[in-house]
């Protein structure tokens, strides 16, 4: 196969051992789709999901990794006598998660969605493994945390995120001083140039209607409030080392440039390419070289116009409440993000309006009392308690219709 002869590493090389949590979804789609590309260079260790059992029993089948993990233990007897026969060992359960983590592979992919993605991402890290993270929910959560842990037990943390990928490939982290400030593209999402009145009156469907990047839901509501821009300001503080004041936001609706560094001497460096995670995730499996991602030619002669505006503070509050979230440090960031995936859950099940989702997230502040965070311990009983307070807050909001 081409693709296999263009990637730099030997073709000769051992295959890499890879696990990918959260297989089903659209991360994980993209990362099995490279890796059934390019047979002979990667084998699979672990699949997990949460509870798509027909999804991943077709993966696992096709794919044949050594372990399926499924995180609902519901699904397990379904998944079991699905697979029965091919050799692949089977478990459920949250546990199963952090097993399939566990077990030795070289590199893996971090694609859980929210804060569920913290215990196996941890364990990964633990045993000194090459991260790919995907699950931003992790850093804003436990940014310190796990940073330390990435450091204490000397494992590898690849930033899959286009924009964090992207400032990953133009960062010269030998020269801190260097560096003046990270620029953070951001489309400005499906609602960029809608009113407030329009946004107030949004659904569930154009909120996930992204004009760019087909994502899962979750993240693409979050693209609809900017929360993800917010999100990937305080990851790209944790991953980089930048203060809040030195990381700027800059919508550019073409999603063409992920993302650009300033430099003191004026120079200005971008990474620029279709808005396909393929890249970024090729990027990550292939590090520290590279391989070839089935992705369209970027044409800039077609896309002819680059376009760049400041975001809306006004339209957009989610932006200053993960800048203040930050600033404030300790359980707020955690907060920040409990309150949001609460919210964003109401959004989509129908319960609130569109608008109301950054107002639970400011509430949830204010009401759940900042604390620091002292261990995991802390942090997970921290999210437990944001989680039932952001709750009661969405069952106020939605009280008022
Ligand atoms: P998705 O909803 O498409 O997939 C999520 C995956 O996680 C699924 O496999 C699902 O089964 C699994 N999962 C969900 N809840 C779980 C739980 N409680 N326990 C165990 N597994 C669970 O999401 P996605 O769009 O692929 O995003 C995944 C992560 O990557 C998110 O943190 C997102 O912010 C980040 N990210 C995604 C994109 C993108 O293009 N999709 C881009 C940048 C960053
Ligand atoms: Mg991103």
């Amino acid at each position: 196969m081409a693709v296999v002869d263009t990637l730099l590493p030997e073709p000769d090389a051992a295959p890499r051992r890879i696990a990918v949590l959260g297989a089903t979804g659209s991360i994980g789609g993209s990362t099995l789709d490279l890796v059934a590309r390019n047979p002979g260079l990667f084998e699979l260790e672990a699949l997990t999901a949460h509870r798509s059992v027909a999804a991943l029993a077709e993966q696992a089948l096709r794919l044949r990794p050594r372990f399926v993990a499924l995180a609902d233990p519901d699904g397990y007897a379904e998944l079991k006598s699905a697979l029965d026969g091919s050799g692949i060992e089977v478990a459920a359960g949250e546990e199963a998660v952090v097993e399939a983590a566990s077990r030795p592979s070289d590199f893996v992919m971090s694609g859980i969605v929210g804060a569920a993605g913290l215990p196996p991402t941890l364990a990964a890290v633990r045993r000194g493994a090459t991260v790919g993270l995907a699950n931003k929910e992790t850093l804003v959560c436990a940014g310190e945390l796990m940073t330390a842990e990435v450091g204490r037990c000397g494992a590898t943390l690849l930033p899959v995120d286009s924009e964090h990928n992207a400032i990953f490939q133009v960062l010269d982290s030998e020269e801190p001083a260097a560096v003046d400030r990270l620029i953070l593209t951001a489309s400005g999402g499906p609602f960029r140039t809608r009113t407030l009145e329009e946004m107030r009156a949004a659904t569930p469907a154009e909120a996930v209607a992204h004009p760019n990047w087909s994502m899962g839901a979750k993240i693409s509501v979050d693209s609809a409030t900017m929360m993800n821009k917010g999100l990937e300001l305080i990851e790209a503080h944790h991953l980089f080392g930048f203060d809040e004041t030195r990381i700027d936001i800059l919508v550019h609706p073409q999603s063409v440039i992920h993302s650009l560094v300033a430099y003191v001497d004026g120079s200005v460096l971008a990474q620029l390419g279709q808005p396909d995670m393929r890249t970024p995730i090729a990027y990550a499996l292939a590090w520290p070289k590279r391989m070839a991602a089935p992705v369209d030619k970027l044409d800039l002669a077609q896309v002819a116009t680059l376009t760049f505006e400041a975001p809306d503070a006004v339209r957009f509050p989610a932006l200053r409440l993960a800048r203040e979230a930050l600033r404030q440090g300790g359980s707020a960031p955690a907060v920040l993000n409990a309150a949001n995936e609460v919210a964003v859950a109401a959004f989509l099940a129908g319960r609130i309006g569109f608008l109301a989702i950054a107002e639970a997230v400011e509430r949830s502040l204010e009401r759940c009392s900042w604390i620091p965070i002292e261990g995991l311990q802390a942090l997970f009983a921290l999210d437990r308690e944001a989680r039932r307070c952001a709750e009661e807050i969405v069952e106020e909001l939605a009280a008022r219709g």
